[in-house]
Parts: structure tokens; sequence; C-alpha cells
């Protein structure tokens, strides 16, 4: 099929795209399990961080990838006034290339949508409240549901329900929202909003949904080590915190881009008993890993600055294209 230059283009760099993210996403699939096992054993926060850093390492080297040295070794290297071919295999990995991106993106719009219409529901429904011994304003709403949550992604609100309110203690309430001031601390219904817009290895298999539960089990103890802070009292009263909203029962379903106490209901029982065998100390993550991914980044953008690696990606897409 002949096709245009700029076309061309975005053919080759989708194309490329997904090549680079079917090889590092297979990869990382395959690596995962051991990631997780290596998670379960590691400071929460930071396997909280590695765990996010891996499920978006795919996405986040293939686009490095096409924009570092893809489309400059193509807008260098490729005369522009031609027309040309470009091969039915190319054309297949930069439809596939398309689909990856164009299903999570779907998936991610329609999550954030539903949780802002969520968070207007709360200020429209709830009365805006600061609690006893809080400076943190909360939404508290009326309704069976029980729920206490960290809702929106750009300036998320917490939302909280009488029915809560009234089954916690002070202690208890205390510790619940120390834990959702740790979700906020952590950005982490930005991050869950970015996992949700990331590509997968195929367009319709979650290879990574594995990883995604993994990611979102350490990023509760995370919260719960923050909020617990070593001390045993806030740990128990946590842990009582959790089972006494979990025993409000009730059907509520959180937005996608929610923090809520409590999280996946399969885990809950793990949260308990980690809780209260003792009280987890939030220790800070070591800087080591920042510091290594952006030497390599470095690297990587001195290496593509180079002319005769700019002619050697200009021969590989030659292949592609042809
Ligand atoms: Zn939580």
């Amino acid at each position: 099929m002949t096709i245009p230059y700029p076309v061309r283009l975005l053919c080759l760099s989708l194309a490329c795209f997904y090549l680079v993210h079917l090889a590092v996403g297979l990869a990382v699939a395959l690596a995962a399990p051991r990631a997780m096992r290596w998670a379960e054993r590691s400071i929460a926060r930071v396997a909280a961080r590695r765990l996010a850093a891996l499920r978006l390492l795919p996405a986040a080297l293939a686009l490095f990838v096409v924009g570092g040295f893809c489309v400059p070794s193509y807008l260098w290297l490729e005369p522009r006034a031609t027309v040309e071919e470009v091969s039915l295999p190319c054309l297949a990995a930069a439809v596939l290339g398309l689909a990856i991106w164009a299903i999570p993106l779907a998936r991610a719009v329609r999550g954030a949508a539903r949780s802002l219409r969520h968070v207007r529901e709360c200020q429209r429904l709830g009365s805006l409240t600061r609690l006893a011994g809080e400076s943190w304003p909360a939404w508290v709403i009326e309704g069976a549901a029980p729920c206490l949550a960290l809702a929106g992604f750009v300036r998320p609100r917490l939302v909280i329900s009488r029915g809560v309110l009234r089954a916690l203690s002070t202690e208890q309430l205390q510790a619940a929202l120390r834990h959702e001031r740790a979700h906020w601390t952590s950005r982490d219904n930005l991050k869950r909003l970015l996992i949700l817009a990331a590509p997968d290895v195929f367009p319709f298999c979650r290879a990574f949904a594995g990883l995604e539960r993994g990611w979102a089990r350490v990023t509760e103890w995370a919260a719960d080590d923050r909020a617990v802070a070593g001390d045993s009292r806030r740990s128990i009263s946590l842990a009582a915190a959790l089972v006494r909203v979990a025993r409000l029962g009730g059907a509520w379903q959180p937005p996608p881009v929610t923090a809520t106490l409590l999280g996946s209901a399969g885990d809950l029982a793990a949260r308990v008993e980690r809780l209260l065998r003792a009280a987890p100390a939030d220790e800070p993550p070591g800087r080591g890993m920042p510091v290594l991914a952006a030497g390599a980044v470095m690297a990587l953008a001195a290496a593509a600055m180079l002319p005769a690696t700019l002619y050697s990606v200009h021969g590989l897409l030659e292949r592609l294209v042809h």
C-alpha cells in the first residue's frame, strides 16, 4: 500500500511502539510473579513504587524509543517528497499499536468521568464538614452504603458516609483518615489513572492484571504503614476500623479512580493480620532507583544524539516499512 510521508511516519511510530512495547511487555509479564513475591517481603512504600514503575515501564520505554530514536531518524534521513509503499506486517503492527492505546485510553476516560461525576454528586448531596481534631475537611454523605474514600485525582476530596462516622470510635476514625491521607500524599489516585490508561501487551488481553492487583495490594499496605507509623495503638485502631467498616456491609461500588479505606475485599484479612502482628514501620524509600533511572535515560538520550545511531535506526525502519 502506498501512503504519503506524514501518514507513513505515524504508521512507523505506531508499529515501532507496538514492537518495543511487545518485547518489554512480555519481559515484564514474565518477571511480574517474581517481582510480586519480592514486593510482599519488602517495605510496602518502596514495593508500591517499584511495582507501579514496572507496570508503566513498557509504555514509557516504547514512547522513549519512538520519540528519541524513530521520529528524529525518520525526519532527518527520510526524503520528504516521496510516496512509498508500506509493508503489510508494518501496517498490521501499526493497527495493533493503535488498538493497544485506544482500548485503555477509552477505559481511563470512562474511569475519570465516573470519578468526576462521583465527586460532583458527593458535593451536591453531602455537606462539607471539619471533623473533630482534623485539619482536613470531608464531604459527609447520607445513605446506607458505607463509604470512606479519597475521590478524584487532581484535587482529591475525602468522602465519608454518616454510617461510617457513627460506627467508628474517635481513634479508629483518626487512623482511617490517616490511611486516606497517605493515599493523597502518594498521589495514588493519579497513579491509578495512569495504570488504567497504560496499554497492555495485546488489545483484548490483560497480561498485567496480576501485576496491577499486586500493586493495588501493596499500595494499601503502604497507606496502612504511613497511617500507623510504627505505633501499636494506631495499628490496632486501624485494624478495628477496617473490620467495623467491612461489617457495615452494603453494596458501595467505588469508581475506578478512588482510593478507599477497605481496598479489595479479598485482601482485607491479610491486612488486618498484618496490622495486628506488629505495628508496621514506615521507612522512607531510598533514592537508588530514581537516580539509576535518570542515569539510564540520560545515557540513552546521549546515544540518540549520535548520527551513527540515527543512521542505524533509519536502516531498521526501512526494513520494517518494506
Ligand atoms: Zn486504602
